[in-house]
């Protein structure tokens, strides 16, 4: 049975998802690449490519998880070469990358994963339990701000956009990763069928957990639409709003500048 979400009542939802990501944190490293066949890791690359990040940068990973986007940032940032080595050194000690997320078993496991990583004592990241609807972080704080796979859990996703632009600096950059929707006929038949039958299969299969995945594509299916979210990410004030669809829609990379 589904979770009939469209009845749940809006303050019961932080729970539900609270819940959900909690049931899921141990097994959701392995369901992501099982359930996207490897794909989320071209598609985090491709945000963060996105993202240009550079060293001494002040950047936020809003439901950041285990901190797959965290360490991709760190590591481009890392694998930059600069011709002026002493700027190198400059900027690069002032790098910070805060994972935020409202599930502390989320970071949790993340933080052990920075640890097997050899990124234990890397002080460019903090790991911050937090909502993105409430950011603890100062205004004009950040030169980037990602979201991935994660706004589409939030209740209140105007909030997360108004607080997203808040902590922003002028010029920083926001950039959202999210499974979206895709529209070609054909397509869209498989892609239901996958996602209806495959995906609270495999959640139970694999997580001994069927409803969180069930949530998980309904959760989808309530998402706005790429010109939606767009309009929505112009109506909080971002500027050169864009969109690119991958695997033709089934996900999106949302892109703003705060100017
Ligand atoms: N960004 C990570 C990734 O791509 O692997 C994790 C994505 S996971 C599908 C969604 C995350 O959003 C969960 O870790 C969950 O705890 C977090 N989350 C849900 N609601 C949130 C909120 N209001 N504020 C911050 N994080 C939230």
């Amino acid at each position: 049975t589904s979770f009939g979400f469209k009845e749940v009542r809006e303050e019961e939802k932080s729970k539900l998802v609270g819940n959900v990501f909690s049931s899921v944190a141990s097994s959701y490293d392995i369901m992501n690449d099982l359930m996207s066949g490897g794909l989320h890791r071209l598609w985090k690359h491709r945000l963060v490519s996105k993202l240009h990040p550079f060293p001494g940068m002040k950047h936020l990973d809003v439901a950041g998880g285990t901190g797959d986007v965290a360490f991709r940032i760190l590591e481009s940032i890392k694998s930059v070469r600069y011709r002026d080595v002493q700027g190198v050194l400059d900027g690069f000690g002032e790098t910070q990358i805060y994972v935020c997320d409202i599930n502390p078993n989320m970071l949790s496991v993340g933080k052990n994963r920075a640890i097997e990583k050899g990124l234990g004592d890397e002080q460019s990241l903090v790991w911050i339990e937090g909502d993105a609807e409430a950011l603890s972080f100062n205004d004009l704080s950040m030169d980037g701000y990602t979201i991935a796979f994660g706004i589409r859990n939030v209740t209140h996703m105007e909030k997360a956009l108004a607080e997203a632009y808040r902590v922003l600096k002028r010029g920083g950059r926001f950039l959202c990763l999210e499974l979206s929707h895709v529209e070609a006929p054909l397509f869209k038949q498989i892609y239901d069928y996958y996602s209806f039958a495959v995906i609270p299969a495999m959640g139970e299969l694999v997580a001994g957990d069927r409803e969180s995945y069930q949530y998980l594509v309904e959760s989808i299916r309530r998402f706005p639409n790429q010109e939606t979210f767009a309009q929505m990410m112009a109506d909080t004030g971002f500027e050169k709003v864009e969109y690119e669809n991958l695997v033709g829609g089934v996900v999106a990379i949302h892109s703003g500048v705060k100017l």
